[in-house]
């Protein structure tokens, strides 16, 4: 049976970060009780549509945003009991909240582990406050050590630090200090990835009228290429292109499920949904979301059937940000036939240019794959 990964996704943030192009609005109460009635309805909406003559059983639960923890207690305490209401929670669900550090109070987390909450993501960034004012953050460093701190004490033993990685300004040693700055907090999971800048941000139109500078690319990879091991080196295993854990049970499941293209849904404005062949993406807007719910339809803005053929091909590029590769066995279960049918020339060229390994039981990048792995994945499209 399928069990889908579950998304909540809290569209508020106290301001609006330099990089950042989500759907997020001001904290506002009228704002807040319209999203909670809102999503609340969808979870239930879905939830029966999907679920046949029991509640479905959920694989993970990841309430991201925006900024999940700037909502009252109370919001979190009926979307969560939502959750539960219409889909089964297994013992030992991964149920993960993302938390700002500068929207980290003791109270909230306290709650959330009593909620049942068991992971937290941390949006730490950068360890460095020049750094954080270049992307708009809304947090110190210090604010880091204190969430991880409050987390701690509420008993949080399941922690996730979000690093960004080529920030304008920053060479490699300041991202050594930054990694080392994460690692002195001992936590779990560390996400690293590499900013991205999308057209319409202040950042973007900072770095378009010369205001910053791109850092170059060479500094870039060799950003890339210093995180595996120093973060190996205090005992992290490089599991995804930009994610690292303590063990194999700190990987995180609910990501899992994106790269192995397993099922999802997601709830609230601008959620997407991938569930039974068809991908369907959530009105962008609060008021346009709210509305649609109100007159009891599905907030769906786009809706496409993804083909057997399209399929494949996101399994293998999804599946091959994952260190451990795609697992033979696995995709000719989905797809009645090995990847090496399917996909034979390309294998054969990526393993000739050294990118890609063929063994008997998965197909995974090399090293250099992993440096260049936008070039792989390009080929499957
Ligand atoms: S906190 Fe996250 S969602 Fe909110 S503006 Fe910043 S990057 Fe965007």
């Amino acid at each position: 049976m399928n069990r889908p990964g579950l998304y909540v996704h809290a569209p508020f943030c106290r301001q609006k970060c330099a990089y950042c192009d989500f759907v997020s609005y001001p904290l506002n109460r009228a704002a807040v009780e319209r999203y909670v009635r809102a999503v609340t309805a969808e979870i239930a909406l879905r939830g029966a549509a999907a679920e046949g003559d029991a509640p479905l059983e959920a694989a993970s639960l990841y309430i991201g945003g925006g900024t999940p923890t700037l909502l009252p207690l109370e919001a979190l305490t009926t979307i969560v009991a939502a959750v539960q209401r219409h889909f089964r929670w297994p013992e030992g669900l991964e149920a993960t909240v993302e938390a700002n550090p500068e929207a980290a109070a003791f109270s909230v987390l306290d709650g959330l582990r009593r909620l049942g909450i068991n992971r937290l993501s941390i949006g730490m960034q950068s360890g460095e406050d020049r750094l954080l004012t270049v992307l708009g953050r809304g947090h110190r460093a210090a604010d880091v050590r204190e969430a991880v701190r409050s987390a701690r004490r509420a008993g949080f033993s399941n922690l996730n630090l979000d690093l960004i990685s080529g920030i304008p300004g920053q060479t490699p040693a300041d991202w050594r200090r930054t990694l080392e700055a994460a690692l002195a907090l001992e936590p779990e999971h560390i996400s690293a990835y590499g900013l991205e800048v999308p057209p319409g941000t202040a950042l973007h139109a900072r770095l378009q009228n010369g205001g910053l500078f791109p850092v170059p690319e060479g500094q870039a990879l060799e950003m890339f290429h210093l995180t595996r091991p120093i973060l190996a080196g205090a005992g992290f295993e490089h599991y995804e292109i930009a994610n690292y854990a303590r063990s194999r049970s700190r990987e995180c499941r609910h990501n899992l499920v994106y790269w192995r293209n397993e099922p999802y849904l997601g709830f609230g404005p601008a959620a997407h949904s991938f569930w039974n062949g068809r991908r369907t993406a959530n009105k962008r807007a609060l008021p346009a979301y709210a509305a649609r719910l109100a007159a009891g339809g599905l907030p769906v803005a786009e809706s496409e059937v993804i083909d057997v053929r399209t399929q494949m091909a996101e399994t293998m590029f999804l599946g091959l940000r994952i260190v451990r590769g795609v697992e033979r066995a696995r995709f000719a279960r989905r797809f009645g036939r090995d990847p090496e049918a399917v996909y034979g020339p390309e294998i054969a060229r990526l393993r000739a240019e050294g990118l890609l390994t063929l063994e008997p039981d998965r197909l995974r990048l090399t090293a250099q794959g992993l440096a260049l792995a936008n070039l792989v994945f390009e080929r499957f499209l």
